[in-house]
């Protein structure tokens, strides 16, 4: 018997906003959903992936867009900019995120930016815990006046309201077609590469403004439990820092804030592997390492 089910619907997803309204929480809301069935596993593509979503009717593959914004304009800003505009080549659908406050210079960037390129869009309004529900309606009319989204949800990431709505939503706008990648791709960069980014989100979380964006983590070695004979795998990750000063910062009074980052990097590191391990970090100054091609080309940026 022919089963009558909605058609299945495949596409990329770039997410798009600026820096601090929730990019990345949301995100991981979105990927853990269905984080239980699905496994790390390299994949290489030519595309940036930053996560997969499969469900039984729809597949979702994010798109990575790091720093659609540049700062300084150096080289890696330059790399990031190219591999967001890749992203968005890419894309069947944007997801435009922004805070609950009248849109800025980068909003407005953005929206032309997408009607532009003709992207269909969501836009999802994060962080609506902070605000009362009476100011959202004039928000969404004043966005609705200037741009075409296809949708407009309002959601708290940080609190996972919304969110499956979200998701929902994103997948019925995405073209009719088979999965894209095997079901079971969470997504195409290696553990090395996540556990990487793992230790990165710690120095974003205790550190101040200048030393995270300061910081590229390397990491060097990763020993498999199994190899070694051992209970739990070998990660040793370098931290790159631009200045001594910054070195000094970075490890603190006696090693203690180093070792706060350590301990909180494992913890995150030990429930995205589903393992234990135990996590070396080291801490090098490399002037000007932003500017260094080949370094640059070894990290994968
Ligand atoms: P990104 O730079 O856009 O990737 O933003 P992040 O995901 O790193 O989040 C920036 C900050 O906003 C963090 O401190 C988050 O905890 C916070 N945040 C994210 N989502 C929410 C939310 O729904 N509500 C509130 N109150 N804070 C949030
Ligand atoms: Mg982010």
């Amino acid at each position: 018997m022919e089963t009558q089910g909605a058609p299945h619907r495949a596409g990329m997803v770039a997410i798009i906003g600026r820096p601090n309204v929730g990019k990345s929480t949301l995100l991981n809301v979105l990927l853990d959903y269905k984080l239980a069935i699905v496994s790390a596993k390299p994949q290489t593509t030519r595309h940036q992936l930053l996560g997969i979503i499969t469900g039984e009717e729809y597949q979702i593959a994010f798109l990575d867009t790091p720093g659609f914004l540049t700062r300084t304009g150096d080289t890696l800003d330059r790399r990031m900019l190219a591999r967001a505009r890749g992203a968005l080549d890419d894309a069947d659908l944007a997801v435009l995120v922004v805070e609950p406050r009248p849109p800025g210079d980068i909003e407005r960037e953005l929206m032309e930016v997408l009607a532009a390129r003709r992207l269909p869009a969501v836009l999802a309004i994060n962080k609506v815990d902070r605000v009362k529900k009476g100011t959202l309606l004039p928000l969404l009319e004043t966005y609705n006046g200037l741009h075409g989204f296809l949708e407009m949800a309002p959601v708290s990431a940080l609190r996972r309201d919304g969110t499956d709505g979200l998701l929902q939503l994103i997948a019925a706008h995405l073209p009719q077609g088979p999965p894209l990648y095997e079901p079971d791709t969470l997504t195409d960069r290696p553990e090395r590469f996540l556990v990487g980014e793992l230790v990165r989100e710690q120095l974003f979380r205790l550190y101040g403004h200048e030393v995270p964006y300061s910081t590229a983590v390397e990491v060097e070695e990763f020993r498999e439990a199994e190899e070694e004979g051992g209970k739990k795998d070998v990660i040793g990750a370098v931290i790159y820092v631009n200045k001594p000063s910054q070195r000094r910062i970075l490890i603190g009074a006696g090693g203690a804030a180093l070792k706060e980052v350590g301990v909180a990097a494992r913890q995150e590191i030990e429930s995205v592997l589903g393992r234990p391990v135990y996590l070396e970090l080291w801490v090098k100054a490399r002037p000007r390492w932003r500017e260094d091609t080949p370094f640059l080309d070894e990290l994968g940026y």
